[in-house]
């Protein structure tokens, strides 16, 4: 089976004490696998402590989220040159983000170029709201985001670019209405794959990883991971507590 990501996504939550605490119980609970790579993505803060310890054979780092710029006279934000080296991957275009930060695609394709430019991999999010969904636009949707997102970065780029289908809806904190089914995401990894073929051809679309993220727990991750052309699992909630996350990363070891 090809490579898997588990990434997990702690969100605003953990100090740099229990950032340390929690990243040491999940070092005792899960074994070094080449076949699947662990991404922890915490807050910025936590960022460097975890680095000076982290177990480079089972984990590395991501940040939730990066400028678009290198420098320059923006109080309060983090820019990739300042990462680089630091992480080795981003989340972005997440929908905290789009929502809440108000991020729209053009942005959101600056970050994605500003972090290929410092060697740092972005973990895309695309996915739709709610109203999308009841309105069955979904595909439209996702496929206008990643067309827009990608819209800045070349075809040898798009190697370093893994993309996440995560629908608004989905994520624990929304909880509007529960987990994707595996049958919600199947269309969509493919549509991903397709999107992508489409913007960058036939190659780009088979190697592109293309993750499932909303609600994974240790009861559904397998179901998810099952499913023909998904990479892996961007996990938000169960991230947060280490015996949840372990299973879902031995899941994903016993699959690969
Ligand atoms: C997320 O917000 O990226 C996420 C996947 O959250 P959860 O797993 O809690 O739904």
């Amino acid at each position: 089976m090809a490579h898997k990501y588990i990434i997990g996504n702690w969100k605003m939550n953990n100090n740099p004490l229990e950032a340390s605490t929690l990243l040491h119980r999940l070092d005792e609970k899960v074994a070094a696998d080449q076949n699947v790579s662990v991404v922890i993505c915490p807050p910025f803060i936590d960022l460097y402590p975890l680095a000076r310890d982290l177990n480079k054979a089972k984990f590395r780092l991501g940040s939730q989220n990066i400028h678009y710029l290198d420098q320059g006279a923006y109080t309060g934000e983090i820019s990739p040159a300042m990462l680089k080296g630091l992480v080795d991957f981003a989340i972005i275009g997440h929908s905290d983000r789009r929502i809440k930060a108000n991020e729209d695609d053009k942005i959101i394709a600056k970050k994605v170029a500003a972090a290929l430019r410092n060697t740092i991999r972005p973990i895309l999010c695309v996915g739709e709201n709610l109203l999308d969904h009841q309105h069955g636009v979904a595909r439209e949707v996702v496929s206008g985001q990643l067309t827009a997102d990608l819209s800045m970065i070349t075809a040898a780029e798009i190697a370093q670019v893994l993309i996440t289908y995560e629908p608004v809806w989905a994520i624990s904190a929304n909880s509007q209405v529960g987990p994707a089914t595996p049958d919600d995401v199947l269309p969509m990894v493919r549509l991903i794959r397709q999107t992508v073929g489409g913007l960058y051809g036939e190659a780009a679309a088979q190697a592109v990883p293309v993750l499932y993220g909303g609600s994974v727990n240790p009861h559904n991750a397998k179901a998810y991971l099952k499913l023909e052309g998904t990479s892996g699992l961007l996990v938000g909630a169960a991230s947060l507590n280490y015996a949840e996350f372990s299973d879902i990363i031995k899941t994903a070891q016993k699959l690969a």
